[in-house]
C-alpha cells in the first residue's frame, strides 16, 4: 500500500478492527476454524482446507448499486470436515457443495457451511455460492472496501476486501489461482488482474474475463466497474500492459495520471535489475477517484488521483516505484501473518528511494538519514515494526523504519548478498513467508548470525545505534 496523504484515513478505519475477539474454537475436531489463526484478525480466512481456485462471477448494476454472483470455490479438506467456513459480508442465496444444496447459515462475515456428508481429510471439494447484495451499504468494523458512486464501483483494500465480493478464506497466507468473470452494462468497463482474456456481449450487458496467471492473496484480487479509458500494449520491452484512467478527473490531474502510468514500464525494468525478473506476465495501473490511497494489487495497482493532482513535477513515478516494487515484495511473495507486513513495506519504500536516487533526486544515503536523525525519544522509535499491531499495520514508521531495517541489513551483509537474499526470498517455491523464515534466509545465505541485527532494528522499541 502507498502511503503518503490518506493512509492515516486508513489506518483509523483498520484501527477499529483491532476490538475483534478471538475465534470462539472449542468445536469438534472435524469442524473448521472460523479462523486462519491470525492474531491482529482472529476471523480473517478459516482452517480446515486450502483453496486451489476461485471462479469468480459477478454482475454489478451501476444505478442500483447491487450486484449479483455466482462463485465456485475449489479447495482441498486438512482434515475431515463436517462443517467448515467462508468469509462472506454479501447474503450468500444458495451453497451446493459438490453439486448438491446444502445448508448454511450466515453470520456477518461468516458463511457456515453444512456439506450433506462429511468431507474427507484429503478430498478435493467444490462449493458454489450464489449472493447478491449491495456491498457499498456493508459496513464491517467501520469500514467498506467497496466503494460506489452512480457512474463506478471499487473492490480494493488492505487487510481485506474479498468479503464484499466473492466467497473465500481470506487470508494472504492461501493463495489460490482465479478466473474472474465481471458483467457491467455495456458501455462501461470491468476491470480486474491479469489479462484480459476477451469481452463476451449478450445484449444490454458486456462480460469482461480476466485470467491471472499465478497464485494470488485474496486481498489482491480486485474488481472495479466504471467509465474508464483504457489503453493497452507492449512496452519497449516487450511487456504487455492495460492502464486505465478514470473519466472526467480534470485535465491536468489525467495528463499527469497517464504520464504517471506511462512510467510503469521503465520503473519495472529498473526494478527487474535489483530484484530479478518481474514475477508477472502483465504490467499496469488504474486511477480512480474512488480511493483514499493506493494498492498493490496483483498486476494492476490502483492509485488514487490525488496522487496526480497539482503535482510540482509532469509525474508521480515515486508511488508507481513503491506499488510495482510491491508485485514482487507483498504479491509474488506473500506474508505468512500479517505482523510482517514491514518486510512488505519495508521493500516497496526502499525500492521508492533507489528510484529516487536513480532520477538524481535524494540519495538512498540521505533518505535513510533523513529518517534516522529523528529524535531518539520520538513516538516513532517506540514500538516493534516486527510486530506493531492492526492498529499501526500502515504506520509510517513500519514503512520507513522497515527500509531503513534493509538498508542497515545491505550495510552489514554486503550489497552481493543482499541482493542475492532479495531475490531468493521473492522466489520461494510457495511464495509465502515469514520474518523468521527471511532471517534463516539472510543467515543461510550471508553465513553471519543475525539474530542481533533484527532485534536491535525491528524487535527493539528503541532507536537502534549505528
Ligand atoms: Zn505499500
Amino acid at each position: 500500500m502507498g502511503k503518503l496523504q490518506s493512509v492515516t484515513a486508513l489506518a483509523a478505519s483498520i484501527a477499529l478492527v483491532a476490538g475483534i475477539s478471538g475465534s470462539t474454537n472449542a468445536a469438534p475436531a472435524s469442524v473448521g476454524d472460523d479462523g486462519i489463526g491470525d492474531p491482529y484478525f482472529p476471523k480473517y480466512g478459516n482452517g480446515g482446507y486450502r483453496v486451489a481456485h476461485y471462479g469468480i462471477d459477478v454482475t454489478y448494476h451501476p444505478k442500483s448499486r447491487r450486484l449479483v454472483g455466482n462463485t465456485v470455490v475449489r479447495a482441498r479438506a486438512k482434515q475431515r470436515l463436517t462443517r467448515f467456513n467462508l468469509d462472506l459480508l454479501v447474503r450468500a442465496k444458495r451453497v451446493r457443495v459438490n453439486g448438491k444444496r446444502v445448508r448454511f447459515r450466515q453470520s456477518k462475515h461468516e458463511l457456515v457451511i453444512r456439506p450433506r456428508h462429511a468431507i474427507r481429510r484429503g478430498k478435493r471439494f467444490r462449493v458454489r455460492v450464489a449472493y447478491a447484495g449491495e456491498p457499498g451499504s456493508i459496513r464491517w468494523h467501520g469500514r467498506t472496501a467497496f466503494k460506489t458512486n452512480p457512474r463506478l464501483a471499487l473492490a480494493a483494500g488492505q487487510p481485506n476486501v474479498a468479503p464484499w465480493w466473492f466467497p473465500s478464506n481470506d487470508h494472504p497466507s492461501d493463495k489460490a489461482r482465479y478466473a474472474i468473470d465481471l458483467t457491467v452494462p455495456t458501455g462501461r468497463q470491468a476491470i480486474s488482474n491479469g489479462r484480459l482474456a476477451g469481452r463476451v456481449r449478450h445484449g444490454s450487458m458486456t462480460t469482461w474475463r480476466w485470467r491471472p496467471r499465478k497464485p494470488m492473496a485474496t486481498y489482491l484480487a480486485f474488481a472495479t466497474f466504471g467509465d474508464y479509458r483504457i489503453r493497452r500494449g507492449r512496452t519497449q520491452g516487450g511487456q504487455p500492459y492495460l492502464y486505465a484512467v478514470e473519466k472526467h478527473i480534470g485535465r491536468k490531474t489525467d495528463r499527469a495520471a497517464w504520464r504517471s502510468l506511462r512510467a510503469t514500464g521503465r520503473v519495472t525494468r529498473f526494478l527487474a535489475k535489483r530484484w530479478g525478473r518481474y514475477p508477472y506476465g502483465q504490467i499496469g495501473g488504474v486511477v480512480t477517484r474512488r480511493f483514499t490511497t493506493a494498492l498493490e494489487n496483483q498486476t494492476r495497482p490502483v492509485y488514487d488521483a490525488s496522487f496526480f493532482h497539482n503535482l510540482k513535477r509532469p509525474a508521480n513515478t515515486s508511488i508507481i516505484a513503491h506499488e510495482m516494487a510491491h508485485q514482487w515484495f507483498g504479491d509474488a511473495v506473500a506474508i505468512r501473518r500479517w505482523r510482517n507486513i514491514w518486510l512488505n513495506e519495508g521493500y516497496a519504500t526502499y525500492s521508492a528511494w533507489m528510484w529516487s536516487q536513480r532520477l538524481g533526486r535524494n540519495t538512498v544515503k540521505q533518505l535513510f538519514h533523513y529518517n534516522y536523525k529523528r529524535p531518539a525519544s520520538a513516538k516513532y522509535w517506540r514500538f516493534k515494526v516486527a510486530d506493531p499491531g492492526p492498529r499501526r499495520l500502515f504506520h509510517d514508521a513500519v514503512y520507513t523504519r522497515g527500509a531503513m531495517t534493509l538498508h542497515a541489513l545491505r550495510r552489514t551483509i554486503g550489497s552481493k548478498d543482499f541482493f542475492a537474499l532479495s531475490r531468493r526470498w521473492v522466489h520461494r517455491n510457495n511464495g509465502i513467508g515469514s520474518e523468521r523464515e527471511y532471517r534463516r534466509l539472510a543467515e543461510h545465505i550471508s553465513g553471519k548470525d543475525l539474530d542481533r541485527f533484527f532485534h536491535r532494528w525491528v524487535h527493539a522499541r528503541h532507536k537502534p545505534k549505528l
